[in-house]
């Protein structure tokens, strides 16, 4: 591609709304436009780079056995409601109606239309496993939509669904997908790691997020630093495990003191009750009150820890949890908001963190405005309903597979693989005969790919202060060709030549044959994040010498014009090396 002739608007400023880097560059390399809220063009260069991830997608899955197809966008009403997701999907799911009056949404995700399309077809044990995938567009009206392509409301998807007879085959399926998932995303050469993710209420760990890591990743992740344990897991899911044993049932000291309410004016927050008190947060419960399904629900923690809103849900089995507003705090505590306690507390469920079975008599909200109560006994004063696992975990827990310690890295989730077991084949009746003649309904797996965010992802883990590093696997062209000719024509006519062996030889090269300054086409080569850069000018064609320079080290070597195309074979295959790629 000729430089003068490709459609790619770069900006010199960055744009306004730009929050990450990712955004930013993306923009001014004039890889995407923005049309309105979450929603982009992509140019031609972004198109580029999506389309190698999307192939590097592709390839890995048909390896894998799953098999390509293309689903329509617009959902009807119906399919969703004999899931129940029609009521219980919120406000992401974006609605309409056709000129019949009939329900529609936009898909943010397959499974109904996955199901019904297999339940037409699929009846006997013979027929499966089925693997189907395709590449397409989402739209999910996300509350936030942000940082660009990372969070978008119209973004591109890989999805992917499986369909076994049992769960040794769903478990086979699952393990597959796992597999071509670690292909893929090496392939892609970007730095990952799978991590256990939260699988809702189901439990267990039958759900791997596939992180890229970055420092700006929304996503938190708890690595075991023991490397031959090999724990990984989202903040969301990490365990906590306790040291020693815990007891069965909170420990209650004989003839220890009665609650006794202290008097807290105006103080709410940990801090400010502690600071009051002179007491150590660790001696504190914090009380929170939740709305889980239309009904309240007050779950306790340590004041000096923080309360993990997916393992409560789990535990509740909830559809929808929130914090309660101020008006049901009010109604259920007699109190503002800052001064609820377990302690005679009727009318919410209570459940409480495991670690409060170790406690000694600690402090809480009294139910009352400006009041604390001490000395509380949570075995003797309170009835908790449960004792569970509710704390996010902290980087001084121990690893709950081998004991060691944990440390936090930072990731953005590109990938989610994840049993769903029976709950869409059930619910949307996708059965299939068994050898002995006997109804069954079948196994199902899903597995998604963000093929638009790894775009932006490759960005998060590689840039500089100049513009994106693409690793050559996926940018958009592998080789920037610049060529400093001015008025000079033997230059120009060898820069051209570079261009046709370069092209003929089936290399992707964007050749700048532009009348500029030649600050201004290394700074245009350098946003555009091509990983290779060979650079002529006059200097260089008098000794016979082109300029190769690797992009992301900036190391720079001559390559020989006589025997240009060995040369540059050799020098481009180290630089994919130095990204842990082999050159295609
Ligand atoms: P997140 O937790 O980031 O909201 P999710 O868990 O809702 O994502 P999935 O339903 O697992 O997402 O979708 C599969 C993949 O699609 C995700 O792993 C992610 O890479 C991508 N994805 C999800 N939401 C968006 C979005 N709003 N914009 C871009 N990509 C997205
Ligand atoms: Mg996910």
């Amino acid at each position: 591609m000729r430089l003068s002739r490709f459609y790619v608007p770069t900006l010199k400023e960055d744009p306004a709304e730009a929050e990450v880097v990712s955004h930013r560059l993306l923009v001014r390399a004039g890889m995407i436009r923005k049309l309105t809220s979450g929603i982009y063009t992509f140019l031609p260069l972004g198109l580029r780079t999506l389309n190698k991830v999307a192939a590097i997608v592709r390839r890995e899955m048909d390896r894998a056995g799953a098999q390509e197809i293309f689903m329509p966008s617009v959902q009807p009403a119906d399919l969703w409601r004999e899931t129940g997701r029609w009521d219980i999907y919120g406000k992401e799911l974006l609605r309409f109606k056709d000129r019949h009056g009939r329900d529609y949404c936009l898909g943010p995700t397959h499974e109904e239309v996955v199901t019904d399309l297999v339940r037409g077809e699929v009846r006997s044990y013979r027929q499966l496993p089925v693997n189907l995938y395709q590449i397409q567009t989402k739209f999910r009206d996300e509350i936030r939509p942000r940082f660009g392509l990372m969070r978008g409301r119209e973004f591109v998807m890989k999805d992917g669904y499986s369909f076994d007879r049992d769960e040794a085959g769903a478990e086979k399926s699952y393990r597959d997908m796992f597999e071509a998932y670690v292909r893929a995303f090496s392939r892609i050469g970007l730095g990952f790691r799978a991590v256990e993710a939260d699988s809702g209420p189901i439990g267990g760990s039958f759900s791997h997020e596939f992180m890229v890591l970055a420092e700006t990743g929304e996503d938190t992740i708890a690595v075991c630093e023991n490397g031959s344990c090999g724990y990984a897991a989202n903040l969301e899911k990490a365990e906590v495990v306790l040291p020693g044993e815990t007891p069965g049932a909170p420990m209650v000291p004989e003839q220890a003191p009665k609650p006794e309410i202290v008097d807290t004016p105006g103080r709410h927050s940990v801090d400010e009750v502690c600071g009051f008190l002179g007491l150590d947060p660790r001696d504190l419960v914090k009380t929170l009150i939740f709305e889980a399904d239309g009904l309240p629900v007050a779950a306790l923690v340590r004041g000096d820890r923080e309360l993990n809103e997916v393992k409560l849900r789990n535990l509740l089995g909830a559809t929808d949890l929130a914090l309660a507003d101020e008006a049901l705090v009010r109604s259920l505590t007699n109190a503002p908001v800052g001064f609820a306690g377990p302690v005679g507390l009727s009318g919410a469920r209570i459940v409480a963190d495991s670690e409060l079975l170790l406690s000694g008599p600690v402090v809480c909200g009294a139910n009352r405005a400006d009041a604390h109560l001490k000395n509380v006994l949570l075995g003797r004063d309170a009835e908790i309903e449960r004792f569970a696992d509710l704390r996010t975990v902290t980087p001084q827990d121990p690893c709950p597979r081998c004991g060691r310690g944990l440390s936090f890295t930072r990731g953005i989730e590109v990938g989610h693989v994840f049993k769903l077991g029976r709950k869409y084949s059930e619910a949307m009746n996708a059965s299939f005969l068994d050898e002995d003649g006997r109804e069954r309904p079948m196994v199902m797996g899903c597995y998604g790919i963000g093929v638009s965010r790894i775009v932006a992802a490759a960005i998060e883990q590689n840039n500089d202060e100049h513009g994106p590093l693409f690793p050559p696997s996926i940018a958009a062209f592998e080789v920037a060709l610049i060529g400093l000719a001015g008025k000079d024509r033997a230059v120009a006519d060898k820069a051209e030549e570079l261009y046709r062996v370069l092209s003929e030889a089936g290399v992707e090269v964007l050749f700048d044959d532009r009348d500029e300054r030649p600050g201004v086409k290394f700074n245009d080569a350098d946003l555009m994040g091509l990983p290779m850069q060979l650079i002529l000018g006059a200097k260089g064609l008098a000794k016979g010498l082109v300029e190769a320079k690797d992009r992301r080290s900036g190391e720079r070597v001559d390559l020989s014009l006589d025997d240009f195309v060995a040369d540059f074979a050799a020098w481009r295959a180290r630089v994919w090396e130095s990204w842990g790629l082999e050159s295609g």
